[in-house]
């Protein structure tokens, strides 16, 4: 059933998004405590796990405290699935609960399966209703999903709008002529795709003589999948392109599409508190440590039944915010710099694949595609970047190479090995709805 709330209203659950800390860590930790002994009651995995770990359920008495259980991985999840029954060793619940299963995309190995019940896939709409309405959309809106809906957990989503009453348009990953279609014919005014998306699909439109800010009647444009709706340069880019606001949503297919969203303020991602706790570790030794420094960020779901995540390591590099927001909202903000896994060190410096796009989008006379390659040599860590000249300039090809060089070591600190220019469109990065930008041919990771 969708909430009624008046459309003027800022908040759509306004007793959990602005309660005071001391309440909300209050309600994380009773929700921790029940979740920590049902996992413990119910799992195979975490029964034999918190076993070898010498922690029970009763040892949890402060927030705190979670430090003392072990972590789970994409590695944990893969070793266990399907291991005794179809949903293996980290499912909860019997296989006539689940109702919804979707699937990570394996781009970092076998796929894993993401298992609902009825009662997560309620409260995960809920959810995403919630960071809709935090996005700006309202029951007035015309939504257009443009999502793959194939096995991703992205794709059921698209409920969260209806539950808030928006008109919401199934489209999914559909050829960008039928996409500008929809975006013509029916006008919708909130779409969500990836950012590399959503510049392509601008870009096209304007090639066929769309303007897409007077064609179109866009004003909110969500974004998810990649760094880029994070980095400003790259944001105020598809903004300008397409005369609407971006706005960043974050999610892992182990726990819900959505877990995490921008608000106006525009300074990171409210987490979704109530239902997701958040840790940050050395990525190395895997210590906590304090808020507001940077690494790995690990999270524990607080209400999931199917399949409990406690402390799991997503291999997302970042840091959390938990100061007040100036959009009044007390749940904290998440920072994501990039992802464990490709994050490579030239020279002493830890450098991520987003810190290049924020140079490469904030470069005048370039269309803002880049691709990196990361390689050894001599046993030495070095990086190339490419990048292709703007349609409209004829800078000569050295010069843009050069100038791309000195604004990469100015932000970076170490500079390329090489920078290739390629004329616009060569690159061959622009096509894919979520696109690979990263070529990493180092031996030792
Ligand atoms: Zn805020």
């Amino acid at each position: 059933m969708a909430k009624h709330i008046p459309a003027t209203q800022k908040y759509y659950e306004p007793e959990i998004e602005c309660m005071p800390r001391p309440q909300l860590e209050e309600l994380q930790l009773q929700r921790l405590k029940k979740m920590v002994a049902y996992a413990y009651e119910n799992t195979v995995y975490y029964k034999r796990a918190f076993d070898q770990a010498g922690v029970r359920p009763e040892d949890l008495k402060s927030l705190a405290d979670l430090a003392r259980f072990p972590f789970v991985n994409k590695k944990t999840e893969r070793e266990t699935q399907h291991v005794g029954s179809f949903f293996g060793e980290m499912c909860s619940v019997p296989e006539e609960d689940v109702v919804f299963m979707a699937t990570s995309s394996g781009s970092t190995g076998v796929p894993t399966v993401s298992p609902f019940t009825a009662e997560d896939f309620e409260l995960w709409q809920n959810t995403e209703a919630r960071l809709f309405w935090q996005a700006g959309m309202r029951p007035n809106d015309r939504y257009v999903h443009g999502l793959n809906f194939a096995l991703y957990v992205g794709g059921p989503d698209v409920i969260g709008a209806q539950k808030l009453g928006a008109l919401a348009i199934w489209a999914g990953a559909i050829p960008s002529d039928r996409l500008m279609f929809v975006l013509k014919e029916y006008q919708p005014t909130v779409i969500w795709t990836s950012p590399s998306y959503a510049w392509h699909l601008g870009e096209i439109a304007k090639e066929k003589g769309f303007d897409p800010k007077k064609d179109f009647n866009i004003h909110t444009i969500i974004v998810a999948g990649e760094a880029g709706g994070s980095i400003h340069s790259t944001r105020e880019s598809i903004e300008e392109l397409w005369g609407a606001k971006v706005v960043d949503f974050y999610g892992l297919s182990d726990i819900y599409g959505a877990c995490a969203a921008m608000c106006e303020a525009k300074d990171g991602l409210h987490i979704v508190e109530d239902q997701i706790l958040v840790e940050t570790v050395d990525p190395t030794t895997g210590e906590v440590i304090p808020d507001g420094q940077t690494g790995e960020l690990v999270y524990t779901t607080l209400c999931k039944k199917a399949r409990p995540m406690i402390r799991f390591r997503s291999g997302d590099i970042g840091y959390v915010d938990k100061t007040p927001c100036s959009c009044g909202r007390t749940l904290a903000r998440i920072h994501v710099t990039g992802r464990k896994d490709e994050m490579f060190v030239v020279s002493a410096v830890n450098v991520f694949p987003s810190d290049i796009e924020y140079v490469v989008r904030g470069l005048k006379g370039l269309t803002g595609e880049y691709s990196i390659r990361v390689y050894e040599q001599d046993f030495t860590c070095r990086y190339e970047v490419s990048v292709e000249r703007a349609d409209d300039s004829d800078e000569p090809f050295d010069e843009v190479a050069s100038r791309t060089m000195a604004a990469l070591k100015a932000h970076i600190g170490v500079r390329p090995r090489n920078v290739i220019v390629y004329d616009a469109g060569k690159l061959g990065t622009s096509s894919a709805h979520k696109a690979s930008r990263f070529i990493d041919e180092r031996k030792q990771k």
